[in-house]
């Protein structure tokens, strides 16, 4: 069976990677070529848009038998790609390239390779009564805060459908990850009152206020450690707080009107999350802000949402955990620090696992690749679910 599916799933892989579809940017061509695949097999599709229409998510079903109501699984992927350099290939970032065992491409690990795999299979599920249906997930815009997944999600409830599992395919090295840290990311921007330096009191310096709101984040930070003592399976155990960047100013003797930080949270549990945003907030509103206004009504601190994407917690017994499980045989179960849907299919109710081919270290880089062999691994799992939905 294997033998059969592996070359048209390298072919299907080469062709999703010719779509540039970098997060932001369109992806209804895509979309096109996986409905229609997918239509092949008899799958029923709908789809949901961003407000501009350019973009789109994708959700098929191949029924069950007797079109049954039984709750289905997902097989849940997103279609965009974090940007590439050209220049810095080895060859076209959007031209796949098969060498040793592996092939090259912007997408083929994270994860287009996971949507290629199921794009293959589906016909295999087409071609048998199932117990129960089983469903095709393809969103937009998750590498920029899980912008796509809410409208499916949302739509999904409006249709009352019901749902057992949920397998995530993201590059895991098609090991079961049970839980992840929420990621939120954000911009905070000042604007104070340029000056000459020679009189720091007649501006008002966006840099200095910067660095108040950075010493406040730096306490609040150290406050997360102390929130959770209790161990969790994370690493490191607690939530975690960084600057990542600051710019502002022009030179030492001119006083700065803007400067912006940028921060990240990655909150253990959403408590923590809405902790550093009411703290902070409260900080720039009642203590920042109106000493700013003192010398300039025009003086600003924003701070920008990036993203703020949902943790996903640990279940006590976990549907999709164990399906993967035993589809797979291997039981090794792990916990990762970057952020995915799992958490939004989570709290929409679905018990959800992350488990897909190609390893996490090769998401996002350059001479970005996926081998061969966690291909047929992901392909070996996929046809074993078409066997257990078999009656
Ligand atoms: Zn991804």
């Amino acid at each position: 069976m294997i033998d059969q599916i592996f070359p048209e799933a390298l072919k299907i892989l080469s062709n999703l990677v010719k779509f540039q579809t970098v997060s932001g940017a369109s992806n209804l061509e895509l979309i096109k070529y996986c409905e229609k695949k997918l239509d092949e097999s008899g799958a029923k599709s709908f789809k949901t848009f961003n407000e501009s229409g350019s973009q789109a998510n994708l959700f098929s079903t191949i029924n069950g038998k007797d079109n049954s109501n039984n709750k289905g699984i997902i097989l849940s992927g997103h279609t965009d790609v974090v940007p590439a350099v050209p220049d810095e290939w080895t060859s076209d970032p959007y031209i796949a390239r098969e060498e040793d065992n592996k092939i090259y491409g912007r997408g083929t690990c994270d994860m287009k390779g996971f949507i290629a795999c199921t794009l293959a299979v589906a016909p295999l599920f087409a071609s048998t009564k199932l117990k129960a249906p089983i469903h095709f997930s393809y969103t937009f815009d998750e590498e920029t805060g899980c912008l796509g997944a809410p409208l499916v999600l949302a739509d999904l409830k409006k249709r009352n459908i019901n749902f057992s599992a949920c397998i995530i395919g993201e590059p895991t090295s098609m090991k079961a990850i049970t839980a992840h840290k929420g990621y939120n990311e954000y911009i905070t921007h000042f604007t104070g009152l340029s000056g000459h330096a020679s009189n720091p009191e007649s501006g008002v310096n966006a840099i200095e206020y910067a660095i108040q709101y950075s010493n406040k984040l730096m306490e609040l930070r150290d406050e997360l450690k102390k929130r959770n003592s209790t161990k969790t399976s994370f690493s490191p155990s607690y939530s975690t707080l960084q600057i990542g960047k600051i710019s502002g100013g022009i030179g030492a003797n001119v006083i700065a009107d803007q400067c912006s930080l940028e921060w990240e949270v990655r909150p253990i549990n959403k408590d923590d999350g809405d902790f550093i945003s009411k703290n902070i907030d409260d900080f720039a509103k009642n203590i920042l802000l109106p000493e700013m206004k003192k010398n300039n009504p025009k003086g600003n601190i924003n701070k920008e949402i990036i993203g703020e994407v949902v943790g996903f917690n640990k279940e006590e017994t976990s549907e999709a955990v164990n399906l993967v499980c035993n589809l797979t045989g291997d039981n090794s179960k792990d916990t990762m620090s970057f952020g995915t849907e799992a958490g939004l299919f989570q709290n929409s109710g679905i018990s959800t696992v992350i488990c897909g081919p190609g390893s996490i270290e090769q998401a996002h880089t350059v001479d970005e690749y996926i081998t061969y062999d966690q291909i047929k691994k992901c392909l070996k799992m996929l046809i074993s679910l078409q066997e257990k939905m078999v009656n």
